[in-house]
């Protein structure tokens, strides 16, 4: 499946992220930069902006950032792959698939084609369960006492399946094709494979839609009390229970109306919730919240309440949902966790007391800094030493897991505080180095991460993800005095001409750094040779593997977009770079008694005076 790294580089420096974006963002220029209303979040005022020179865009209000194919995936929800098919064709490219054999290569395409064949099988199945909705009066009956419309059933693409077992027989020509059993559809039975039967009998039918809106499975549910009351398709090459969320495709306008997203325990939730003008909802699917949901929901929404029954099972489906969000939570997401009374699903809620209440309820929802402290003193007598520490000892995991930022920051003093000890002193007990030294940008939080999935949970000593601090202007003026090989790494990374300015004896000078500099633009100046100018969304990806990758990446991250880096300003540093060693030079020369080697040092100094002096300064 991989596509080659220099391809996607190659198609970075072709594709132009203005271009891309403003197809989906009206942008206009504003000095350097594009800058335009954010499409990731609402807004009334432009913070969106977009960098022709690093090929990159960032908004300062929700902190969404990324190359062109990053905003494509964010923006379409479209896969990688996908992404990088659809641009490289746009742009007259051929994506080399030169790396896998031709076996593997047969195989993908026969993936491809499987999925686009099963979803198609499926597509019909929906087609006739819905027409099956129409005829049966039972079913329809039933909807209707659930005080469904025929409206919200036609949005969600309900339907019936009869009663019968091969009631399928007559709409697919072939009963015995094995795509049906593939599907999902048909059970084959174990002992005698002439025995087929479908799956969905009697049973009102939910499909259940990728966000693209194809049809990947089904969740039936009875109509009466009959056992077992939801079923769901298995697990087949399009459907993966612990990533798909039912009612996501159809919920993506409502995403953005009501500006967050409510997870609940079920289809029938999430129907219902529409029909009451909650149109927001989402439900796993009979399985707890996983990371993969919560980061597929943070594609769509930076809020998310999640919605849970009050009884024992609730509780614990919340705990499994906090421990999936806590590492997407960062400073610029909001998450929280709504309990209603036992009596109540939040559609018997609603209709109890209306949608005001409802929506109220959401607002007093209880945010995942409140939640997580109390699930760690469940079970906990905080009134004892020791009760204390077992309540550090279980706020720890969950503490680890969130991204560092000022939450993070905030919710270990709270723990301190509730533990009774110092900040400091809960440093030390954690073994964590101290706040400004821990929370340095280690790693990048975001560009081009592809939507991989986050670190596997559960391993405390991951590597913790960087902070995303969305640079104020002002703040942005006063660049940290960067080291000056720093500042000239950001300058040579950011502006592919600066590089190519340079004499051969600089590029060396700056080669010959110590590291990680020094190997950085070592590194670069291959780039250089094998690739030309690129810009640094290029870079950045073929930095991937790389040795200083995350030093490299931190320090461009440091430079605040609206910040054009100046080739003037990487020759000035070179000159203070030379003095500086020159004067190094002079010292260890008069501290050795050197005079024949401080008498050269001080020629060359008043020669190289007359040449620098210009542009210093
Ligand atoms: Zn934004």
């Amino acid at each position: 499946m991989a596509i080659p790294q220099h391809f996607i580089q190659e198609l970075l420096a072709r594709a132009d992220a203005v271009e891309i974006v403003g197809r989906y963002v009206q942008l206009k220029k504003t000095g350097a930069n594009f800058s335009g209303l954010c499409p990731f979040h609402s807004e009334k005022s432009p913070s969106f902006t977009v960098s022709p020179s690093k090929q990159f865009y960032h908004c300062f209000g929700c902190g969404k950032n990324g190359n062109a194919i990053g905003f494509l995936m964010d923006h379409t929800g479209a896969g990688f792959v996908e992404v990088v098919h659809d641009l490289a064709q746009q742009y007259g490219m051929q994506v080399p698939e030169d790396d896998r054999s031709p076996a593997e290569r047969a195989r993908a395409a026969e993936d491809t084609e499987k999925r686009a064949t099963l979803s198609s099988v499926l597509a019909q199945a929906a087609e006739a369960y819905r027409k099956h909705l129409r005829q049966s009066q039972r079913a329809i009956d039933y909807m209707k006492k659930r005080g469904l419309s025929g409206r919200v059933a036609r949005d969600f693409g309900l339907g019936y399946a009869p009663e019968g077992w091969r009631a399928l027989a007559s709409v697919f020509a072939d009963y015995t094709d094995p795509l049906l059993q593939e599907s999902g559809l048909v059970i084959v039975s174990e002992d005698d494979e002439d025995k087929r039967y479908d799956r969905f009998r009697d049973r009102i039918m939910f499909p259940i839609r990728s966000v693209k809106g194809e049809v990947i499975g089904f969740g039936g549910r009875v109509l009466g009390d009959e056992k077992p009351k939801y079923l769901n398709s298995p697990e087949t090459p399009v459907f993966h229970k612990g990533r798909e969320l039912y009612g996501l495709f159809e919920a993506r306008q409502a995403l953005r109306e009501h500006g967050y997203a409510l997870v609940t325990e079920g289809y029938m939730d999430v129907v219902a919730l529409a029909q009451l003008g909650f149109a927001n909802a989402v439900a796993t699917l009979g399985t707890a919240c996983t990371p993969d949901h919560v980061q597929k929901l943070f594609r769509f929404t930076d809020s998310v309440v999640f919605s849970f029954d009050g009884d024992s099972a609730g509780r614990r489906a919340a705990h499994k949902a906090l421990e999936a969000a806590l590492p997407f939570a960062t400073d610029v997401r909001s998450v929280k966790f709504l309990f209603l009374p036992p009596e109540h699903d939040p559609d018997s809620f609603i209709r109890a007391e209306g949608p005001d209440a409802f929506a109220e309820a959401v607002k007093q929802a209880v945010p995942l800094s409140r939640f997580l402290l109390e699930v760690a003193s469940e079970e906990v007598e905080l009134a004892t030493a020791e009760g204390r520490a077992h309540f550090a000892a279980k706020a720890r995991p969950l503490w680890q897991l969130l991204p560092a930022g000022a939450l993070a920051q905030q919710l270990l003093g709270d723990i301190a505080e509730q533990v009774q000890l110092g900040v400091h002193e809960l440093q030390a007990l954690w073994g964590l180095r101290t706040a400004a030294a821990k929370r340095g940008p280690s790693r990048e939080n975001h560009p081009g991460s592809y939507g991989q999935p986050p670190a596997p949970q559960g391993q405390a000593q991951r590597p913790r993800l960087a902070p995303f601090r969305p640079p104020t202007i002002g703040a942005a003026r006063r660049v940290q005095p960067a080291s000056r090989a720093a500042r000239a790494l950001q300058i040579v990374m950011t502006e592919p001409a600066a590089w190519e300015a340079l004499s051969a004896a600089d590029h060396q000078l700056l080669c010959d750094l110590p590291s990680p500099h020094g190997p950085l633009f070592t590194w670069l100046d291959g780039q250089f040779l094998d690739f030309g100018s690129q810009p640094w969304s290029a870079l950045r990806e073929a930095l991937r593997g790389h040795e200083f990758e995350a030093v490299a990446v931190a320090e461009v991250n440091k430079v605040p977009p609206e910040i054009e880096s100046d080739p003037a300003e990487l020759r000035n540093i070179l000159n203070l770079e030379k003095r500086a060693r020159h004067a190094a030079a002079m010292q260890r020369a008069a501290e050795a008694g050197d005079i024949d080697r401080l008498q050269r040092l001080l020629r060359e100094n008043s020669e190289n005076a007359d040449t620098d002096s210009g542009e210093a300064a």
